[in-house]
């Protein structure tokens, strides 16, 4: 252990020295310098083991696995199930439109190094397919979707521009007991990509499916005191078919109304028509942004206006729906309250 303050007396000899200072000194100085050096072995103990921590947890860093997930749902999901052993990359960022997305130089790169890739499927990622061959990644894909049932786009249903009636609808995280298949999908994937912490992935993914469970229940309670034949709502959404199925609504598009660009004159006329004769107590029109139509159509017929709803994406950290869970919740108490009477 003395040798470990070897280096304490300058001497040409150390060694020598030691044991000639060790001679000449008091028992009391003895036991000082003991003292000293016992201090000197426990810093570097210390040292020594600060050393191997920190490079295993860089190493832990490096070797987390790289998840690309292509909207920001997908990315809240995977975040849930991966926790700290994943290193998330999202495609089409918050407030993005997946269906429209042009990929960047940046996305061919992170397909490239991601160990996982995550996918909705359903043909919401149209732009994806050239994407992953332009990189060159051998990355495990997998479809969130596998084993939901889809739905159909319904006639009269705005769904994209270049989809139409009959084709597949692909915003099943809409119900939440789909998004429950998704968050298992992506773990039975991440289990399989990375078995050293399969454990953690299964832990995470029973406490966040409790969450959801939670979630749909909540969902269901607060809807509970509407009557079903009032659960109508005007949106220029197309993306709440699955919600509508899960809890019982029916939303409506309005119609003559391009959900591009601001309404006339003459398709206000026809949302006033069509929310009277249909009895729809709340109209969510959110491309109108000239508040003398919000409420001249509010005036002529009682119904509620207003309110976002969020379907694609989830907003930045600091806005209204920035997790999957606060989405939704934000989402059914927006439509409960508008539908409350
Ligand atoms: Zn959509």
């Amino acid at each position: 252990m003395f040798q470990l303050c070897r280096d304490t007396p300058i001497h040409a000899n150390p060694r020598r020295r030691f044991h000639f200072d060790l001679a000449r000194r008091s028992a009391h100085d003895i036991s000082v310098w003991q003292k000293i050096c016992f201090r000197r072995f426990l810093l570097i103990l210390v040292g020594l083991a600060a050393a191997s921590i920190l490079p295993a947890s860089a190493q832990q860093e490096a070797t987390k696995l790289k998840v690309v997930a292509t909207f920001s749902i997908l990315g809240d999901f995977a975040r849930n199930v991966g926790g700290d052993r994943v290193d998330v990359t999202t495609l089409v960022r918050p407030n993005g439109d997946v269906h429209v997305y042009t990929p960047t130089t940046a996305d061919a790169e992170a397909i490239r190094n991601a160990g996982l890739v995550i996918v909705n499927g359903l043909g919401l990622e149209g732009w994806l397919p050239r994407l992953v061959e332009s990189s060159g990644g051998h990355a495990t894909t997998v479809v969130a979707t596998h084993g939901i049932v889809p739905r159909k786009v319904a006639a009269g249903e705005i769904l994209s521009r270049d989809r139409g009636a009959g084709s597949l609808d692909p915003h099943a995280w809409q119900s939440v007991a789909n998004a429950e298949i998704y968050v298992v999908n992506i773990r039975d994937t991440m289990v399989a990509a990375d078995r050293a912490n399969a454990a953690t992935y299964k832990a995470n993914t029973s406490a966040y499916l409790a969450k959801l469970g939670a979630l749909d229940h909540d969902v269901r309670e607060a809807l509970a005191p509407i009557p079903v034949e009032r659960r109508k709502v005007i949106s220029t959404h197309a993306a709440f078919g699955y919600f509508a199925a899960a809890y019982d609504i029916t939303f409506v598009a309005p119609q003559g109304v391009s959900t591009e660009t601001e309404p006339s004159a003459r398709d206000i006329a026809t949302i006033i028509t069509q929310i009277k004769k249909e009895k729809i107590p709340a109209v969510f029109l959110e491309n109108i942004s000239d508040p003398r139509l919000i409420r001249q159509i509010a005036s002529e017929t009682g119904a509620t206006i207003g309110g976002t709803l969020y379907s694609d994406s989830l907003t930045a950290k600091d806005g209204e729906a920035p997790s999957y869970i606060e989405m939704v919740r934000h989402n059914i108490r927006t439509i409960a309250s508008a539908l409350m009477e």
